[in-house]
């Protein structure tokens, strides 16, 4: 008997209709004889609706008692799949993470998996019974509930996946799978039948949506393979696999895989900051230290022993990110702070890149031929990202995507 990890979305489970549609769907898997984990997220916008709420009452709300908000989603949809299975006469059982074994670090609102105990799964499915997991959520050393960072049932999914040993993973969304561009940006996308580990991870990191980063770095290190698909057609979706490294990038012959796009970007400046050694150092090290990740990072030349140094954040971390900015700022002598909320990365990623001179010539042309000013450049072996102005983003997608010859 094969073990099937099957993890809705929020569209897929966003009211009550889709919820009897997606227990009609696991109980199909049951009854066609396999033993089936299932997860879910929170119903439709349940989670944005929960952070609007909080952002509501406080400006800096505290992480813990976040988690304590944003876990109740994912709580009532377990509950009401749970409910629409035994109504198909399937023996069902909604657990939260922690309940299902997910033991986290103590890091509220982006907790890592630290362990998965598979044991509880396994009792459940020994006994002909279905679990429903809440995704999202883990439960921390101190027995808090903690939340594994927007996006975090995907990784739920992969790590029970890795726990039980499943024979398949598959992630079911609104969507068919993996494409060459977001299709709300871009017309004529085509979807991938393969992406390997490490494009899915800059694709996903760079704003592709479709599945968590971290999900796909969970899957990459216990060899999961992912199957992405949708809840509502039956299409073979997008394999995110090891072998795809050549095999994707040889079928397809190009060396650009996809474009990414992320609108969720900030800017901050420190402008006129004492060109000597430490400086860096010290602004980066706080923002590690209160779990703030930077992105693209620029220093300009020295003129007259002052430099600017300017980098990108999440926005959500805009508030945050610049309080510790100013503090810097000040402490080192930097003339001043700037934020800018008004711009987009796009990235062009693909495994082919790293053995092809001339991608990001082409790149750049293709933006420079629309007149879209580039503000920062970050590359790594198989992704090249630019920042532009907010309102160009979305041509500056299709711009890449075309240049790139992605289209169908
Ligand atoms: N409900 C959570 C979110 O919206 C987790 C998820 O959907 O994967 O981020
Ligand atoms: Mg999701």
């Amino acid at each position: 008997m094969s073990i099937v990890v099957q993890k809705f979305g929020g569209t897929s489970v966003a009211d009550v209709e889709r919820i009897k549609r997606v227990a009609g769907r696991v109980a199909a898997t049951v009854r066609a004889g396999h033993q089936v984990v299932v997860v879910v997220s929170a119903m439709g916008h349940t989670t944005d609706e929960l952070v609007d709420l909080a952002a509501a009452i406080s400006s800096r709300p505290d992480p813990q008692t976040m988690d304590v908000l944003l876990a109740t989603g994912e709580q009532v949809s377990i509950a009401l799949v749970a409910l629409a299975l035994m109504e198909l006469g399937i023996r069902a059982r909604a657990l939260l993470g922690g309940e299902a074994g997910i033991r986290t670090d103590g890091v509220h609102q982006r907790a890592r998996v630290v362990a998965v105990d598979p044991e509880p799964l396994n009792t459940w499915l020994a006994r002909g019974v279905t679990p429903v997991v809440a995704g999202f959520q883990g439960v921390a050393p101190d027995g808090t509930i903690t939340t594994l960072g927007r996006g975090g049932s995907d990784l739920t999914a992969v790590a029970l996946a890795a726990a039980v040993r499943a024979d398949a993973c598959e992630i079911y969304s609104d969507v068919a799978g993996i494409y060459t561009a977001d299709p709300r940006i871009v017309p004529r996308v085509r979807k991938l039948a393969v992406v390997s580990y490490e494009e899915m991870m800059e694709l996903s990191s760079l704003g592709a949506q479709v599945l968590q980063g971290r999900a796909v770095d969970y899957a990459r290190a216990h060899g999961v393979t992912i199957h992405a698909r949708s809840t509502f057609e039956d299409g073979p979706g997008t394999l995110i696999t090891e072998q795809a490294k050549e095999a994707g990038a040889m079928e397809r012959g190009q060396v650009v895989t996809g474009v990414a796009y992320d609108g969720q970007v900030a800017k901050i400046c420190l402008i006129g900051v004492p060109d000597r050694p430490g400086v860096a150092s010290r602004i980066f090290s706080e923002l590690g230290r209160h779990n703030i990740n930077v992105d693209m990072i620029v220093q300009s030349v020295d003129r007259n022993q002052v430099t600017d140094l300017c980098f990108t954040v999440q926005r959500a971390d805009l508030t945050r990110a610049l309080d510790l900015a100013r503090e810097v700022a000040s402490a080192v002598g930097a003339a001043g702070v700037s934020a800018d909320e008004n711009v987009a990365k796009v990235s062009a990623v693909g495994a082919g890149m790293a053995d092809h001179p001339g991608v990001a010539a082409t790149m750049f042309a293709a933006l420079a031929e629309r007149k879209i000013n580039i503000q920062m450049i970050s590359t790594s072996e198989i992704k090249i990202s630019c920042l532009v102005d907010a309102e160009h983003g979305h041509e500056a997608v299709r711009a890449i995507h075309e240049a790139f010859g992605l289209g169908e």
